[in-house]
């Protein structure tokens, strides 16, 4: 529920009002607006006498959240969440965040320079696997903490931020460390172990879509982790799973509206899962920036036919930087910048 303070109600009323809340067994969520306050509270309804919250000092009105997702719908949080991954770098506003890097980090050498083309044509963010969840035990499954340590070396070199998978509530400390924002894979979407651990931490998360997961479903993960403490999710439309064979996975860019229409978190959209094939990412990415998403992410590969996973997919750092002038040009479109 949402309860709505009254205009010039003062700190010690909110405090007040808070600890009651807190006293009955609801985590409370105080937001501070030019015109209002409210405290959302989050909890067992049925714990509470809204009769006597009501007649604290400062208290207008009480009204329910009637989503199931409390913390990552638009009840409750009713602007759009702007996340700060620190040095300027957004994601949300008005700003277009793209994040490039091959699917797997492979060895040093060929990772910094990948990184120092991406960055060049624009990419804030330098994704790069080093925990794969591959389909197959048999296909390589990263070069963990070694990848992690090239990871830091690559920021190292070029100041771009990192974005890595973590696919075991074991290593999320352990990434959590290295990266500055936290991976959730498709395959792990609902895994609530993984996401209530990632809620501890207070690097952002990338949340990815589940294979099969509705919207709802996706939202509700979020809230996992949410509602263990860390709000800053980032959502990442990624393709689901159709009948279509022509492509990897069909890439739901009606989530963008859709997921705008019902929440305020971010959301980033990957053309490259979502498609597949590196000759259909371009016009995916374009169409995701006219749909109004937050962000990309985005395969690129040196040596795509030799890439150790997801070569089919990725791009070479060249169409990768043409790709990112034509992007320039669609984020002005839809007033966003790049
Ligand atoms: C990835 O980003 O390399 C990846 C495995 O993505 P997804 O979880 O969307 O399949
Ligand atoms: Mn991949």
């Amino acid at each position: 529920m949402i309860v709505i303070l009254k205009k010039g109600v003062t700190r010690k009323q909110v405090e007040n009002v808070e600890q009651k809340l807190a006293s009955l067994g609801f985590k409370t969520h105080p937001i501070v607006g030019d015109y209002k306050t409210v405290i959302g509270a989050i909890g067992d309804k049925r714990n509470i006498n809204k009769n006597l919250i009501l007649s604290m000092e400062g208290v207008e009105e009480i009204v329910p959240i009637m989503l199931p997702y409390k913390l990552a719908g638009k009840e409750l949080y009713k602007e759009p969440t702007t996340i700060d991954i620190g040095d300027g770098i957004t994601i949300g506003g008005g700003h277009l965040a793209v994040m490039a890097g091959p699917c797997a980090i492979e060895g040093e050498d060929e990772f910094i320079s990948v990184a120092k083309k991406v960055k060049q044509s624009g990419a804030v963010i330098l994704r790069g696997g080093a925990f794969k969840p591959r389909s197959s035990p048999y296909s390589f499954q990263g070069l963990e903490l070694e990848g992690l340590e090239i990871m830091a070396a690559a920021k190292k070199e070029t100041g771009l931020k990192l974005v890595t998978e973590v696919v075991d509530t074991r290593d999320v400390e352990t990434v959590d460390r290295f990266v500055d924002i936290i991976q959730i894979g498709a395959r792990n979407m609902q895994n609530f172990r993984l996401l209530k651990e990632v809620g501890h931490c207070k690097k952002p998360v990338l949340l990815k879509r589940g294979l099969s997961a509705t919207i709802t479903e996706w939202l509700m993960a979020a809230e996992y982790i949410m509602s263990e403490g860390n709000e800053k999710v980032i959502l990442c439309e990624r393709g689901i799973r159709t009948f279509e064979t022509a492509t990897r996975n069909t890439l739901d860019l009606s989530a963008v509206p859709a997921v705008r229409d019902t929440s305020h978190l971010p959301i980033v959209v990957d053309p490259s899962h979502g498609t597949g094939h590196a000759k259909f990412v371009a016009s995916m990415a374009k169409a995701a920036v006219a749909a109004g998403c937050d962000g990309l992410i985005i395969e690129v590969h040196q040596d795509p036919p030799n890439a150790m996973s997801d070569g089919e997919q990725s791009l070479t750092p060249k169409q990768f930087g043409d790709l990112m002038e034509s992007l320039k040009k669609i984020a002005g479109v839809v007033g966003k910048s790049l």
